[in-house]
């Protein structure tokens, strides 16, 4: 069946029990294959709790999770819990056999019956990883985020076809996370696997994801494309969790020359600039955060502070006065 969905949940809940109904509620969603589905949230917001879910380790107490047409069932209905086709990956990499080197703790999960093939898929899943050159190290000798890769290596060994990743990356110094976000991009679009990954890092999820889901007290609010959720969140809540903007109130927005009848005005950095003007420059330099190839400024006039971003290094110290034009803002 062509038009089959490929991994769905239909109205799925999840409380758990306790002071706070905490969990996940009335959660519909369909998950392409082949892209990137991200799921963002404040802590606490659900975001495991849906990825379980989906995955099988956790039984809906309402609703139904199903791929390709085949319900998911969870613990609750089946001993070994998940998919065939499913596998995830979570930040602590628990999985791995710290005593074996890397080219066993991947080769391992491959049968005997074809040891060529053996040879060749794990040769494959460490260039897909970019770890061929770590085969012979033993897995305790590795760095969180090698661990993490080999990790994944594995978790790719029988060609899943969804991958789940919670939170992968937290281990992972700045500088190695690129370079693993962008191999995970490839695999992606080289073998067609669906990934969804769990993230609180906009920075993350908007430079992998294909499809952004974002995730309030367990209710998934907004979705779409990333460009289309940061340019234009329907919700404060989006809006706060992707971008490092300013919130004002209606009348603090009036010095901006912003009139609206709604309550919260939001400012995004790169919509603020520092023009020329004849007029009194009433805006003051508050704050300077050095950030290596910009700085942030914080600029105040009477009870308001904005954020911008200065690209002209040192052109504006603390104290100084300026003019500023506002190119956009959103009103909530
Ligand atoms: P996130 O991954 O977005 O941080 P979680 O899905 O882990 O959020 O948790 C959502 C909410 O459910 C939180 O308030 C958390 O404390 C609560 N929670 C998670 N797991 C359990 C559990 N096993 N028992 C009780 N409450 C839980
Ligand atoms: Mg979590």
């Amino acid at each position: 069946m062509a038009d089959q969905p490929f991994l769905q949940a239909k109205a799925v809940s999840k409380i758990y029990n306790g002071k706070h109904a905490a969990g996940v509620r009335n959660i519909t969603i369909d998950i392409k294959p082949a892209i990137i589905t991200a799921i963002i949230g404040e802590s606490g917001s659900g975001k495991s709790t849906l990825l379980r879910l989906l995955y099988g380790l956790l039984s809906p107490q309402e609703g139904r999770v199903s791929f390709k047409g085949e319900m998911i069932w969870g613990p609750e209905e089946k001993l070994i819990p998940g998919h065939d086709q499913m596998k995830m990956v979570t930040q602590h990499a628990d999985d791995l056999n710290l005593f074996a080197n890397v080219w066993d703790n991947i080769a391992t999960l491959l049968p005997n019956t074809n040891l060529a093939y053996k040879k060749e898929r794990s040769e494959q899943l460490l260039r897909q990883l970019n770890m061929l050159h770590m085969a012979d190290k033993k897995v305790a000798m590795l760095s969180g985020g090698e661990k993490q890769r080999v990790a994944i290596a594995r978790a790719l060994a029988l060609k899943p076809e969804v991958l789940f990743l919670d939170e992968p990356f937290n281990q992972v110094d700045t500088s190695f996370r690129e370079g693993l976000q962008r191999d995970i991009r490839r695999i992606v679009d080289e073998t067609g696997i669906a990934v969804i990954m769990v993230s609180h890092d906009p920075a993350e999820v908007l430079s992998m994801a294909d499809e952004l889901v974002v995730i309030r007290n367990g209710e998934i609010i907004e979705h779409g494309a990333p460009q289309e959720l940061y340019n234009h969140p329907q919700n404060f809540y989006t809006a706060k969790l992707l971008s490092n903007c300013t919130v004002l109130d209606n009348q603090q927005a009036k010095s901006l020359g912003i009139e609206t009848e709604l309550q919260k005005v939001v400012i995004y950095p790169e919509w603020i600039s520092i023009v020329q003007s004849f007029m009194p420059k009433k805006w003051i330099v508050t704050h300077s955060l050095f950030k290596g190839p910009y700085e942030e400024l914080v600029l105040t006039h009477d009870d308001v502070s904005i954020k911008m971003f200065n690209l002209e290094m040192g052109k504006y110290p603390l104290g100084k006065g300026v003019n500023i034009k506002v190119s956009k803002h959103l009103a909530y």
